[in-house]
C-alpha cells in the first residue's frame, strides 16, 4: 500500500507557492509523573494552547503500535516513508550528518573510541567520552597512518565526543559487515564478519583497518582502540522533490538528523554555532523562510531530557519552544504541523512505543474541541490515531498541493 501511495503522490502532487512547516520536538510524547501530568501537561504554553484551539489534533504511531522507534525510522515516517520498508544505516546517517559525500560504492560505519586493558578486553566502550578536540586529533593521527587499504580509500572523520565516522570507497564493497562493538565491557572487540558473499572484501579491509588503528593508538589513553558498527551503503530513497515537487530544507543541529534530511533530499541549512541554539535556529528559519516550501525544524533537547529522566528540564524546553512559536506563526505558513518522532517518557529514560501527539494547523480544517497540545487532549482530536507516514499526504493536501485522484 505505502509504495502505491508514494506513486500516487508523485502523480497528483503539484508545485505551488504554499508553504509547509513541520516542527519535530524529538521524543515529545511522555507519561504522567507522580503529580499525574506529562511534561506537555505540566508546561505553561499559552501560545501552543491558543494554536491547539484552532487546529486538528491526533496521535501518531511512528512505526506500528507497540514498536519502539529509533529516531531515524521515527523521522522517516514523518517525512512520509514507511519506516519498515526504508532503512538507513547508522553509518550512513553519521557520514552524511557531518557533511561527507557518499557515492553508490561507498560503505560507511560509525565508530567509537574505546578503552581496552592489557588483555585486550574493553573496559570503557566510550573511552570516558573524550572531548571532541581529542577525537579530532586522534582521527588525524589515524588518517595519516592509513589512507588506503588494498586499493580502497579510507576516510576517518570525527563526530562529537568519542564518536567518529569511517568511510570506505572502492570497488566491490558490500555493506553487510557485522559490528565489532561487543556492546558490553569485559569482552574483546569482535572480529568483523561478512554477513553475505558480497561483503567479504569489506570485512577483510575492516579487519586490516582495525589492526592498524590498534597499533596507532597503543600508547594513547584512554582512547586506545576503536569499535565499529552500523556498516551500510547509501540506500535509494525517492526524494521529497521527486515525490512531492517540494523545495525542502532542514533546520537541525545533530548530525543524525542532518544526515536523514539529506538522504530524503532536503537542503540542510548551516548553523554557525554562535549563541543560543534555539535562537540561532529561529534566525535561520526567519532568514530562509521565503526560499523553501517545506521546512523541517528539529528540536533535540526534549528527547535528551526524557532520556535523562529530567522532567523539569523537558518542561522548560517545551516552554522555550512555546516562547518562540509566535515568530513561526508570524510567517503565516499555510500548513504547520507540530509533533514528535516518538515518545521518550522521563520515567522510562528511553524511547517508547507510546503514540505521539500531533497538531495540524491550516486554513481549511475541521478544528477540534482540544484546548491544549497534550497527549490526552489529542485523544479528542479529529485526526484520531494514524501512522506517522500518513501525516505527509495530509500536510500536502492542506497546503493545496494535491490534485484530485481520478475523474
Ligand atoms: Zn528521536
Amino acid at each position: 500500500m505505502d509504495t502505491m501511495i508514494l506513486e500516487i503522490m508523485k502523480d497528483i502532487s503539484v508545485k505551488t507557492e504554499s508553504k509547509i512547516v513541520l516542527i519535530v520536538l524529538d521524543g515529545i510524547g511522555d507519561l504522567p509523573n507522580e503529580g499525574g501530568k506529562t511534561p506537555l501537561e505540566a508546561a505553561t504554553t499559552p501560545n501552543l494552547d491558543r494554536l491547539a484551539m484552532n487546529s486538528a489534533l491526533g496521535l501518531l504511531d511512528p512505526i506500528y503500535p507497540g514498536i519502539t522507534p529509533g529516531s531515524g525510522p521515527g523521522h522517516l515516517g514523518l517525512f512520509g516513508y514507511n519506516p519498515l520498508r526504508y532503512w538507513i544505516g547508522r553509518g550512513v546517517l553519521s557520514a552524511l550528518g557531518i557533511g561527507l559525500e557518499m557515492g553508490p560504492n561507498d560503505v560507511a560505519a560509525r565508530g567509537n573510541f574505546c578503552t581496552i586493558d592489557e588483555s585486550g578486553k574493553v573496559v570503557d566502550r566510550r573511552a570516558g567520552r573524550i572531548p571532541t578536540e581529542l577525537n579530532a586529533k586522534l582521527c588525524e593521527k589515524i588518517s595519516s597512518a592509513v589512507k588506503e587499504i588494498d586499493g580502497v580509500k579510507v576516510v576517518v572523520r570525527p563526530e562529537e565526543e568519542h564518536r567518529f565516522v569511517l568511510l570506505l570507497s572502492g570497488q566491490d564493497l558490500g555493506p553487510h559487515v557485522s559490528d565489532t562493538d561487543p556492546q558490553k565491557t569485559g569482552l574483546e572487540p569482535l572480529a568483523p564478519q561478512a554477513l553475505d558473499k558480497d561483503s567479504e572484501k569489506t570485512a577483510k579491509i575492516v579487519a586490516k583497518f582495525v589492526d592498524i588503528v590498534k597499533e596507532v593508538l597503543k600508547d594513547e589513553h584512554p582512547a586506545n582502540m576503536v569499535l565499529l558498527r552500523g556498516f551500510d551503503k547509501l540506500p535509494h530513497i525517492p526524494s521529497l522533490q521527486e515525490l512531492y515537487k517540494l523545495t525542502p530544507c532542514a533546520i537541525a543541529s545533530y548530525p543524525m538528523y542532518k544526515g536523514i534530511s539529506r538522504v530524503v533530499g532536503m537542503e540542510v541549512l548551516k548553523l554557525e554555532g554562535h549563541g543560543e541554539l534555539l535562537e540561532e535556529k529561529m534566525t535561520l528559519f526567519e532568514e530562509n523562510y521565503d526560499k523553501y516550501d517545506y521546512i523541517f525544524f528539529h528540536i533535540k533537547k526534549t528527547d535528551s531530557y526524557g532520556e535523562d529522566g529530567n522532567f523539569d528540564s523537558k518542561v522548560h524546553q517545551i516552554e522555550a519552544f512555546d516562547a518562540v512559536l509566535p515568530r513561526i506563526l508570524a510567517k503565516k505558513p499555510d500548513v504547520l504541523a507540530i509533533t514528535g518522532d516518538h515518545s521518550t517518557p522521563c520515567v522510562l529514560k528511553s524511547h517508547s512505543w507510546h503514540p505521539v501527539p500531533v497538531l495540524l494547523s491550516a486554513k481549511y480544517l475541521r478544528y477540534d474541541p482540544c484546548e491544549r497540545f497534550t497527549e490526552r487532549e489529542a485523544l479528542k482530536g479529529s485526526l484520531g490515531r494514524m501512522y506517522s507516514m500518513q501525516l505527509m499526504p495530509l500536510m500536502m493536501a492542506h497546503a493545496g498541493k494535491l490534485k484530485k485522484y481520478g475523474a
